[in-house]
């Protein structure tokens, strides 16, 4: 039987009460290995199978919160990729995390920044073409169509009037 993940309050729209599990059982800050996957080993095994070891190693963790809306963010001029640490659970396949930190991996390659609202379009075909080569990018991305829904969408509605402060306190 399939469970949603709804249940285990990942992505609800809403906070919920505070679990007291989520606080002490969370995973370390900055390290590269959670409660559920190590994200060194995954970024070996990639760098390994798919991009001929050419890639140097970043600095490799996990959120320190569960993130709504963004997967991962690389910082291509420090080196860091972060995966949002609602990926970092024995409930989400393996594929998705490593399809995930290829994806951030690609854009390390490739030399392409991303901002932290996963929105600009900075994925040429090339980048796309070696994201679907791995092996079950397309069951990760099903996966993530049906848990993780609100992925790429904004974080929120636009701003019906923009910089209100700014208007008030500048000259015009
Ligand atoms: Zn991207």
């Amino acid at each position: 039987m399939k469970r949603s993940i709804d249940q285990l309050d990942l992505f609800a729209s809403r906070p919920g009460p505070p679990v007291p599990t989520q606080t002490t059982r969370r995973g370390p800050r900055d390290a590269p290995h959670g409660r559920a996957y190590d994200l060194t080993l995954f970024f070996q095994i990639l760098n390994q199978h798919y991009l001929w070891e050419r890639l140097p190693r970043p600095v490799l963790r996990w959120s320190r919160n569960r993130w709504r809306i963004v997967l991962g963010i690389c910082d291509v001029e420090r080196q860091v990729i972060t995966l949002n640490r609602a990926l970092d659970d024995t409930r989400v396949p393996d594929i998705v995390v490593a399809s995930t930190l290829f994806h951030e991996m690609l854009h390390l390659h490739f030399g392409i920044a991303e901002g932290a609202d996963g929105r600009r379009r900075v994925h040429p075909p090339e980048f796309k073409r070696a994201e679907k080569s791995l092996p079950g990018y397309h069951e990760a991305e099903i996966w993530l169509k049906n848990h993780f829904p609100l992925r790429g969408r904004p974080a929120t509605k636009p701003r019906d009037s923009a910089n209100r402060f700014l208007s008030l306190h500048e000259k015009k």
